[in-house]
């Protein structure tokens, strides 16, 4: 097949064009570089059948093959990312999202958006089954992001009811593994630099707060299934195995071995305090569950960026 990643010299989004290739798809990938890299994509353009184009999807996908999926994963992601380019948020979520769309159609293409757990914002039901509305803050400051992810999951909704196009939406929980950005600020990539540098690790607020970690690989497995599939309502994709930030750090603190202390710093405002997907749909619609156990997909992890870091 001819596929578009938009994002796709991202972190997930470069994984996913690499598994697209192994199948022996042909992939062209729109990405502006905001947050993504071409070092990301190095085999990847080395195999001579995946092309990058460094375009803002906002502005319009300029694409002159007919194609038959389209991943829509362009957007910054991490919550440093995101705050710091607010309305290129909102834009590639509201115009980028209609510009894929249209592409899609043009082309009777499945279409996939990568939306997100953010939909929940701070979730009174737990854990989180997709008929859960969410309760977001709509201006708080990661409204931005959950609103635009929202805003994308309305609008794929309205191009599959009015124009039957095949579509499929994924709310990913939070993920991790290789080519995570060292300072993307998230909390794994956070916890792992700063072990193995003998740094203090940044817990925000008491860690108390809960997250659900899932491997990229099994992550990308979840998206080829979905877009294949194109269910139409809305999949959550991640690894239920819910922690506490404390129990990551400790994770991560044995992974490395590192003597590392852990400080507390200021919990940031709206910071959702508890996240597990319910993956019965995933499951039952696409067979899909994931595989990689998070000490398993950490240690991995923690083995890239010791190289990256130059440390090992
Ligand atoms: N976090 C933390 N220390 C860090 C980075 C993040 O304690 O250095 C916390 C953050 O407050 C949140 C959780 O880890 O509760 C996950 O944050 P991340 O930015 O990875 O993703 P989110 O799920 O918030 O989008």
């Amino acid at each position: 097949m001819n596929i578009v990643v938009t994002g796709g010299a991202g972190f997930i989004g470069s994984h996913l064009v690499d598994a697209l290739l192994a199948r022996g798809d042909s992939v062209v990938v729109f990405d502006d570089l905001s947050t993504g890299t071409p070092e990301n994509l190095a085999s990847a353009l080395a195999s001579g059948r995946c092309e990058l184009r460094v375009q803002d999807v906002s502005q319009g996908i300029d694409c002159d093959i007919r194609v038959q999926e389209v991943y829509h994963l362009a957007s910054p992601a991490s919550p440093p990312a995101y705050l710091a380019h607010p309305l290129e948020t909102l834009a590639v979520g509201s115009e980028g999202t209609r510009h894929a769309l249209e592409l899609a159609r043009r082309d009777g293409a499945n279409f996939l958006l990568a939306s997100t757990s953010e939909v929940y914002g701070d979730p009174v039901e737990h854990p989180q089954r997709e008929s859960y509305w969410g309760n977001v803050n709509p201006v708080g400051p990661r409204s931005v992001y959950d609103e635009a992810k929202r805003f994308a999951e309305a609008l794929t909704t309205a191009y599959r009811c009015t124009h039957q196009l095949p579509v499929a939406i994924v709310r990913i929980f939070n993920t991790f593994g290789p080519r995570l950005a060292e300072g993307d600020g998230r909390v794994v990539s956070n916890f792992i630099c700063q072990s193995l540098r003998g740094e203090p690790l940044t817990v925000y607020g008491t860690g108390e707060q809960t997250r659900s970690l899932c491997y990229v690989s099994d992550l990308v497995r979840g998206l080829q299934l979905a877009c294949a599939t194109a269910f139409g309502e809305p999949i959550n994709l991640g690894n239920p195995n819910e922690m506490t930030v404390l129990d990551i750090a400790t994770l991560i603190l044995g992974a490395t071995g590192s003597a590392s202390e852990i400080v507390h710093q200021p919990l940031p405002q709206d910071d959702p305090t508890r996240r597990r997907p319910d993956i019965e749909r995933a499951a039952t619609v696409l067979g899909w569950s994931p595989a990689i156990d998070v000490a398993t997909g950490i240690e991995m992890t923690v083995t890239h960026f010791a190289k990256q870091l130059g440390l090992r």
